[in-house]
């Protein structure tokens, strides 16, 4: 297994935005992911790093990447999956036999640890939709336990796995019988949908930067506030999304956390809506991004 010591973990995140971590572990199968789960006493396990802020300052501390961890099997209905495979991956892979279900999947780089772990989801389609049940390793017992979707407690943007008391190993998900052509064509919609209103990632982004608040939508109303216009030396908000926060070359995690806060007081002076983050900050705070952090997340915590 790869252990990189010191290591700047930035370009391993859609934001290209992180500084140094005293250990990064890429475990290549699921004995040396659990056997790592076991032995470390403590840690942060990411995948993709697609919906995280990584701290400029770095972590004093283990990181487990699943990266490596890319075993998959398709046996009729049914998809089996390691925590590492990617969504995108997978989407193909399904609807070239035929199996309709990860359609949404397509236009973002989420891994299905990370997609069960946030309930991601798009155009009306989520993670939950087809899962039938996952291994999990529980952090408190040191266990590998076997979870229904009905024991995972998943609702908007949020399951059980949120709370980090247990890590994804492995998760088996039945899919719908579908032409292919038409699995095919809703693909190449959402693809079309995400080029017209989304930054590619080749302008580091790290997807939506707040979550919708019941009934209504973050982008709307940050839209109505006015967030387009801010624009930061490093930083700005994307113009055709405003939910979204792009980093224009060397932004640091002060600088995203900084426009931010000023979206969330935006639509909160507007509004009086306090809107929820949706990415998530990691990692070591300075004492202005623990002001900042204190803003945007302390009485948002789920
Ligand atoms: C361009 C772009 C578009 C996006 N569009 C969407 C969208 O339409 N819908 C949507 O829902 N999201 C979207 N996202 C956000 C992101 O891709 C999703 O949230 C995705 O599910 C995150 O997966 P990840 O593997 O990158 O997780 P990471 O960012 O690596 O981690 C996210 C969380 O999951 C936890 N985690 C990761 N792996 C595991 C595991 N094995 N076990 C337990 N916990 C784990 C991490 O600890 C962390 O708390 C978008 C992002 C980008 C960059």
């Amino acid at each position: 297994m790869i252990v990189k010591e010191n290591f700047e973990i930035k370009n391993l995140t859609t934001y290209k935005i992180g500084g140094k971590v005293t250990r990064v572990y890429f475990p290549e199968n699921q004995s040396e992911f659990t056997e790592l789960l076991r032995t470390i006493e403590s840690y942060i396990v990411l995948g993709s790093c697609s919906n995280i802020l990584f701290s400029s300052a770095g972590y004093d501390g283990n990181v487990i990447m699943t990266s490596e961890l890319k075993q998959f099997e398709i046996r009729g209905t049914k998809v089996f999956a390691s925590a590492g495979v990617k969504g995108p991956f997978l989407a193909q892979k399904t609807a070239e036999e035929g199996l309709s279900g990860f359609e949404f999947m397509i236009g973002f780089p989420g891994s299905i640890g990370g997609d069960i772990c946030m309930n991601a989801g798009a155009h009306g389609q989520c993670i939950s939709d087809n899962l039938v049940q996952v291994s999990v390793f529980n952090r408190e017992t040191g266990e590998v336990e076997y979870k229904q979707k009905s024991e995972l407690d998943f609702s908007y943007r949020h399951s059980c796995l949120s709370d980090g008391k247990y890590i994804l190993l492995h998760a088996e998900f039945d899919l719908k019988r579908a032409p292919e052509e038409e699995i095919k064509s809703l693909i190449n919609r959402n693809l079309e949908f995400r080029k017209s209103i989304q930054p590619s990632l080749a302008t580091p982004n790290a997807g939506s930067v707040f979550k919708n608040p019941e009934n209504d939508s973050a982008g709307r109303l940050l839209d109505k506030a006015g967030v387009k216009s801010f624009d930061l030396p490093r930083v700005q908000v994307w113009n055709n999304h405003a939910n979204f926060i792009v980093n224009k070359g060397e932004a640091t995690s002060e600088d995203v956390l900084t426009l931010m806060v000023m979206m969330y007081n935006a639509v909160k002076n507007q509004y009086t809506i306090e809107l929820r983050p949706e990415i998530i900050y990691i990692g070591d705070k300075t004492k202005k991004e623990e002001e900042l952090w204190n803003i945007l997340y302390q009485k948002n915590q789920k």
